[in-house]
């Protein structure tokens, strides 16, 4: 039942009492009972239609306190080439929020690796992004960090088995 529907029937209720209560002649118990059994039915259909209305108000007013903090939490966050990312001492670092959440639902979801170092997924929808550029540090991308560990492994063999001079 939406509003309308509810004043409708408040408004019919209302008429039918205010038709006992102004009825000219006497009317006998039966019609009285009638027309108060009548009277009873629009009131409970309104009583639910009002309950319903207001648990609905209570999640569009939660739904509206979420777009509030989700816009002051997007607008504090970092910018990197189109991807934002959660601001830690003003730089960025980590994984993106998922664009596609940002941008169908106002919801920050911060993407997750998924296989390679610049591939992406989000947890909640399940997107997936290519490349995506992730920080371990201010600065340093996850894919720099993997090719300078690598580079260290190298080095690290090759001290090994270079042939030693006495
Ligand atoms: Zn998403």
């Amino acid at each position: 039942m939406d509003i309308m529907a509810m004043l409708s029937g408040t408004s019919t209720a209302i008429t039918l009492a205010k038709a006992v209560k102004d009825a000219e002649v006497s009317l006998d118990v039966a019609t009285i009972k009638a027309q108060m059994a009548e009277i009873l039915s629009e009131l409970s259909d309104a009583k639910l239609a009002q309950a319903a209305l207001l648990e609905e108000n209570a999640q569009l007013k939660a739904e509206v306190a979420r777009l509030a903090a989700a816009g002051d939490e997007i607008g504090a966050m970092v910018d990197v080439g189109g991807y934002k990312y959660e601001p830690r001492d003003g730089t960025a670092i980590g994984w993106p929020a998922c664009p596609a959440c940002l941008a169908n639902e106002k919801r920050v979801t911060i993407l997750v690796q998924n296989g390679k170092a610049e591939d992406a997924k989000c947890p909640r929808c399940k997107s997936e992004f290519s490349p995506v550029v992730s920080f371990v540090a201010a600065g340093v991308t996850r894919k720099d960090e993997e090719l300078r560990r690598r580079a260290e492994g190298m080095e690290r063999l090759n001290r090994l088995a270079a042939p030693r001079v006495i």
